[in-house]
């Protein structure tokens, strides 16, 4: 399998040099030149533990690295997940790396059992072991440059710290991150980790992440890697686990399709439930669902992306305006066009907005992906009535996802796959405000960073300033 980019301008590359690549390098994203079609695998897969279901999916993906080594990289990246036994209300059998729960009229897929609570370490504890072979074996180095609206980073780093032949600078907002979100990056004092806090928003960290990576004999000098869900190898971690809980879900109610509702942000998450639907897994909605900041929800019921003004909300993680893996969508929207997602890309440079229609003869944009959004308001009451009706906490982030998604029409009840993106226990002050003290989960993990050492560097929103940090330290 080689990898393109959407935007047309480079050669094909084989799948370790898309993971080293990361944003390809005329600019645009990275993706597998077509969806491998596994309709004929699915019975055999079924009953599959979750390791070897991964390992089914991303040989399908990677074409270059020996079956055993895989194996054993896939095997490392969940070793430090904190396995729940299934039976009562999870579903499957024994001890459940992404446990599925039937909670109400839902089904709970919960991805917040790794070290840092957050579903990104699914993708992260991967990334940081294959990154540690890919690097081990061409005996070279990589300086990690990532933006993080709060979850990317501490699992970025709780994926490579302490590792020898990588460092990692992580660019937060200042002040915008919760506190469990900041301490679990800045107490982190390995050698090879610097936490930077930036002076603006998540989109500004981003832009400037961005501008490092275009500048090519900078970015060719200092090895700059990427860990952002622009990293094909986080979507391909994530394609996972839609398989895993559709199965489990199939299993339990004998349904043929399923539905996921997916808490949004920079389109990563949900481009993984696209790119296993591509791939054949029956799927009836893939449901976006984004906070206040709404771009993507708007867009789905209107066809124009528009850029507003990123405002913070009660899920951090998803206050952003500029959803990087967006581009994925357009190219292949577009039909595998792209000079269309250059000129598209383009024109929102230049305007900050663009219209886009339909295939011609069909009446929506996409076959699967419907939106909404959440507000505050809507978020509280789905993170009290959890808690009142069922006895659970829902974390903020995954509220927005169940709110929008049981306000969308399902005549034919076909089961609801609600992804549960981080523990509760990270957000104690926005479960507490909706739902009060007794909903609030404690996690040991968790606690434990009251009152730990920190480090970090506080840097103005600029381009030039980040860029002699980095070079300052590698
Ligand atoms: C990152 C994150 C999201 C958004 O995921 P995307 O892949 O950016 O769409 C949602 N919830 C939580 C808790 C996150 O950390």
């Amino acid at each position: 399998m080689k990898y393109v980019s959407t935007r047309g301008q480079i050669d094909p590359v084989p799948f370790q040099e898309a993971v080293l690549m990361g944003l390809a390098r005329d600019g645009g994203l990275l993706l597998p030149e077509h969806f491998p079609d596994v309709r004929d695998r699915l019975d055999a897969w079924r009953a599959l533990p979750y390791e070897q279901l991964a390992f089914e999916i991303m040989s399908r993906y990677i074409g270059d690295i020996p079956a055993d080594d895989l194996r054993n990289i896939i095997r490392k990246s969940y070793e430090r997940f904190r396995p729940v036994p299934a039976g009562g209300a999870v579903l499957g059998q024994g001890p459940q790396i992404v446990p599925v729960r039937s909670v109400g009229p839902v089904y709970l897929l919960e991805l917040f059992h790794g070290p840092t609570y957050a579903f990104k370490d699914v993708a992260l504890q991967f990334l940081g072991n294959l990154f540690e072979y890919v690097l081990g074996r061409r005996n070279t180095e990589m300086n990690i440059v990532v933006a993080t609206s709060g979850d990317t980073g501490s699992a970025a780093i709780h994926g490579v710290r302490g590792r020898s032949n990588i460092r990692i600078f992580v660019l937060h907002p200042a002040g915008r991150v919760s506190p469990v979100q900041e301490l679990q990056m800045t107490s982190v004092l390995d050698d090879n980790v610097f936490n930077i806090a930036l002076e603006g928003t998540f989109d500004d960290a981003q832009s400037i992440v961005k501008a490092l990576f275009r500048n090519l004999p900078f970015k060719d000098a200092r090895h700059l890697g990427a860990v952002n869900s622009i990293n094909w190898a986080r979507i391909l971690a994530q394609i996972v686990y839609y398989f895993y809980a559709a199965f489990r879900v199939m299993d339990a109610t004998g349904s043929q399709k399923v539905s996921f509702s997916v808490p949004t942000g920079n389109f990563g998450d949900i481009f993984a439930g696209y790119a296993a639907a591509r791939m054949g897994l029956p799927t009836d909605k893939l449901i976006l669902a984004t906070n206040e900041n709404d771009i993507l929800s708007r867009f789905f019921s209107t066809g124009d992306y528009a850029r507003g003004t990123v405002v913070p909300t009660l899920s951090p993680s998803m206050d952003i305006q500029i959803a990087s893996n967006f581009e994925r969508w357009l190219y292949l929207h577009a039909g595998n066009d792209a000079a269309q997602v250059r000129a598209w890309m383009e024109a929102f440079a230049q305007t900050g907005s663009i219209h886009v229609s339909p295939r011609t003869g069909e009446e929506r944009l996409d076959p699967w992906l419907v939106a909404g959004r959440a507000d505050t308001n809507q978020t509280n009451e789905t993170i009290r009535a959890f808690w009142t009706e069922y006895g659970y906490t829902l974390d903020p982030h995954s509220a927005v996802g169940v709110s929008v998604a049981l306000r969308k029409p399902n005549p034919a009840n076909t089961p609801l796959i609600c992804l549960c993106t981080a523990s509760p226990a990270k957000f104690p002050d926005a479960v507490i405000g909706a739902a009060g003290s007794e909903a609030a989960v404690h996690e040991a993990g968790i606690d434990a960073l009251q009152g730990a050492l920190t480090r970090k560097t506080t840097l103005p929103n600029s381009v030039k300033a980040v860029e002699d940090f980095v070079a300052a330290h590698c």
